[in-house]
């Protein structure tokens, strides 16, 4: 079994490249690459096959473009919980909520559904060395991935600007990590420069391979809703790779048979970091870059997105929009997501949920549609600003009255 079920095409000139070298942008004009296959499967065979799976990335193996003889590098990623929110919906008006959180995935963010292809990818190619720029999740996951692999890792990461928990990550799985003197979009130009130089295989999501793992989410979610599709799909956008290849899944699904119906893709940056959402919301054709992004969601403060090409195409062929939202309302659907539903999401993730209330007040999200919001990453990654944020817990001493006291819980004898 060796033949490749797929190839890769440019978004732009649309030329055609067999997949048997290292490419990330078409030779010819210098754009994005996407995946495509030149046969899917029988919808019926596929869900025969679905029947036997477990609810892993590797479920949907027939749509990946792994070869069916290649060892896969897994952790059990995939196959988050997709959570009705009816607290959470009732405060924005909408009976049908759903929280997908991929914070359960196994280092706590989707990027584990991307690196879990890539990595795998890296192998088939015969490569030793993996790379990757990251504002922390990326890194984090590329470090699992490779470890489990057996591959050198090597991360650059923003110098002091990255989450405590996602550090870590990368530190214990034994990764290289270099800090740069700059942001995100400027360590990514250099990993990216260092990949041409030498065998290093990229896994920023400039690669194409790492998207065809994340548009799982799309076939969980069609899955997960009893082959629903729901009426909108609300994205936090960084890099903008997960908004474009969550479209994609949803897009295959409506090709190969399986769904009647597609999504509108929504988009939701943070203000200070939001060349997409700005550019799209003044009707401009190309996006304009932010030189210095800055927001509390670290995972997105990004000024310059690889993938927003694909991104704009989501969000348009989607009929779908982009919004920003304030660190403030961030923290405050961080805030809610963790009090109302019991699920504790990091920052960036939450500008979903922040997206959702915005467009709920504004009436662009009507209170009977169905919609989805991806929360991409869990809560733990970044503790620090929720202890900036709320009172330490105060101390007493180890008596119950004390406790009364501070509860103004009155001692009553009832009488028997
Ligand atoms: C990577 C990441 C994002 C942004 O995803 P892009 O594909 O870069 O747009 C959002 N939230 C979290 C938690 C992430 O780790
Ligand atoms: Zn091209």
């Amino acid at each position: 079994m060796d033949g490749e079920n797929h190839y890769l095409k440019c978004i732009g000139c649309g030329c055609e490249y067999e997949p048997d070298e290292v490419l990330y942008l078409c030779p010819t004009c210098g754009d994005l690459l996407a995946v495509e296959y030149r046969e899917f499967p029988k919808p019926s065979n596929l869900k025969e096959a679905w029947r036997r799976r477990d609810r892993t990335v590797w479920r949907y193996r027939e749509l990946l473009p792994i070869r069916k003889d290649t060892p896969i590098i897994t952790l059990g990623e995939g196959g988050t919980t997709l959570n009705r929110c009816p607290r959470l919906g009732r405060l924005v008006g909408l009976d049908r909520l759903y929280v997908k959180n991929e914070g359960e995935n196994p280092t706590g963010s989707f990027k584990d559904r991307g690196m879990t292809v890539g990595v795998t990818r890296a192998i088939e190619l015969g490569m030793e060395r993996v790379a990757c720029a990251s504002t922390g999740n990326t890194s984090a996951s590329l470090a699992a991935y490779s470890s489990r692999a057996g591959l050198e890792c090597l991360v650059l990461i923003p110098s002091g600007k990255i989450a405590f928990g996602k550090l870590v990550q990368a530190v214990i799985h034994g990764a290289r990590v270099i800090q740069v003197r700059g942001n995100f979009d400027e360590a990514l130009r250099v990993v990216r420069e260092l990949c041409n130089r030498h065998p290093i295989y990229l896994l920023n999501s400039v690669n194409p391979y790492r998207l065809e793992g994340q548009k799982t989410i799309a076939y969980e979610v069609v899955e997960q809703l009893g082959g629903l599709v729901p009426d909108r799909v609300i994205v936090p956008v960084g890099n903008a790779g997960n908004i474009s290849a969550i479209w994609k899944g949803f897009r295959e699904l409506y090709e190969i048979g399986l769904t009647g119906e597609l999504p509108q893709m929504v988009g939701i940056q943070a203000e200070g970091a939001s060349p997409i959402a700005s550019s799209l919301k003044r009707g401009m054709e190309t996006v304009k870059f932010v030189d210095e992004p800055e927001t509390v969601a670290t995972a997105i403060r990004i000024g310059s997105p690889v993938n927003w090409k694909k991104a704009v195409r989501a969000v348009k062929e989607s009929r779908g929009l982009m919004e920003t939202v304030s660190d403030d309302e961030i923290l405050e659907a961080q805030r809610l997501l963790a009090q109302l539903e019991g699920l504790f999401v990091e920052p960036a993730s939450a500008a979903s949920v922040a997206g959702l209330r915005k467009l709920t007040a504004s009436g662009v999200i009507d209170g009977d549609e169905l919609v989805v919001c991806i929360a991409t990453g869990h809560g733990l990654k970044d503790p620090n600003i929720v202890l900036e944020r709320f009172p330490t817990p105060v101390e007493v001493d180890p008596d119950v009255d004390s406790v009364e006291r501070i509860l103004g819980i009155k001692t009553v004898r009832a009488a028997r």
